[in-house]
């Protein structure tokens, strides 16, 4: 009972996984993935691996993985282009029925994967993956998480459910209404909130990373938050006029309060309230113009329209889809891929 429709659907599940920097991971992490693919679809599916840019041994595990098994692919980036854009190369360039997001690091169990199937098949077009408790992760990672999904609701009017990554399965009408979003800023989660359909949460245990360090540092982390705020709301542009009329209306108190010193002959002292006053406005001020200025910024990142990644090699079994084989036509060829995927 599959409701997709896609002309290039090739197999009836699709794996999608960013990999930066996790070579002490991928190999268990293909182990699990193909355990729980051959018991939910046999081998009807593929699995790829987006190195994005690693510094480590990544790629050539990953490359070693597709010469002995050819239901890998293995696409490597220019470049380290961040988690959301290696994670859109991966699901521009699969083509399943069904799409399944995962990270690296095992946090989220695929062996969830067989329910998540069955939810599907009871007619959701996403089923996401919802924490109910996160292992081994920091108190200010756990914080920091919890508050930034409920300050995200309370800024937008598309509501994304809370606690929730991108681990998840979607359906091909999904992913192809994703696919056509051209934006540079990508919040992957919620941009498949915003698209609707029906979207079911499976709630399960975030397990602590089976190895390395996590890749989100503070910045960003910081970065990641700005982005998916600012892609979804302008709210913050008018918090700007409304603190505007705030201070407004304290401002003409001052005023009366003066003026009717003045009136009965007093005169009024004190530098401090006036400085006071001037530091203030002038910091709100500029706090303003920074939030004028993100999205100024981001204006001006989106209407350069550059592809969204770069793939530098794809390596697969299937020759009709190989990109790279001799490195001639590095630039142009993955420039042309790049932008056919996207734009
Ligand atoms: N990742 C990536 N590019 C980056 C940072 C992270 O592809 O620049 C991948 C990483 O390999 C992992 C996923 O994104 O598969 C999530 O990263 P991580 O586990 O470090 O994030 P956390 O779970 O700590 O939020
Ligand atoms: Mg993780």
């Amino acid at each position: 009972m599959e409701k997709q429709n896609s002309d290039n659907q090739h197999c009836r599940l699709s794996v999608v996984v960013p990999c930066y920097n996790e070579e002490a991971i991928i190999r268990e992490l293909h182990k699990r993935v193909t355990k729980v693919c051959r018991q939910a679809v046999g081998n009807d599916y593929e699995f790829i691996l987006v190195n994005d840019g690693s510094g480590d041994d990544t790629w050539r595990i990953i490359s070693e993985i597709v010469d002995h098994d050819p239901c890998v692919v293995g696409i490597t980036l220019s470049r380290n282009h961040g988690h959301q854009l290696a994670l859109t190369a991966g699901l521009n360039y699969c083509t399943g029925a069904r799409i399944f997001i995962l990270d690296a690091d095992l946090q989220d169990p695929p062996e969830l994967l067989p329910e998540m199937m069955r939810m599907m098949d009871a007619g959701n077009d996403v089923v996401y993956g919802q924490r109910a408790r996160r292992k081994g992760e920091s108190w200010f990672k756990k914080r920091t998480a919890a508050y930034f999904y409920r300050l995200f609701n309370k800024m937008v009017d598309v509501k994304i459910p809370l606690d929730t990554g991108d681990f998840r399965l979607v359906s091909r009408r999904v992913l192809n209404v994703l696919n056509s979003f051209p934006e540079q800023q990508r919040f992957i989660r919620g941009m498949v909130g915003w698209i609707g359909f029906t979207q079911a949460p499976i709630i399960y245990e975030r397990q602590e990373r089976f190895a390395g360090k996590t890749k989100y540092t503070l910045k960003k982390m910081l970065k990641f938050a700005i982005d998916a705020i600012t892609s979804f709301s302008i709210k913050p542009l008018k918090v700007a006029s409304f603190i505007g009329v705030i201070f407004g209306f304290f401002g003409l108190l001052g005023l009366l309060y003066v003026f009717g010193g003045w009136l009965l002959g007093r005169t009024v002292v004190g530098w401090t309230s006036l400085l006071t006053a001037i530091l203030v406005i002038g910091s709100a001020q500029m706090i303003f113009l920074g939030i004028l200025g993100e999205y100024v910024g981001r204006l001006f990142i989106e209407t350069k329209n550059r592809p969204l990644f770069i793939i530098d090699n794809v390596k697969t079994h299937d020759r009709s889809r190989q990109h790279k084989t001799d490195g001639h036509d590095v630039g142009m060829l993955e420039f042309i891929h790049a932008e056919n995927g996207i734009r």
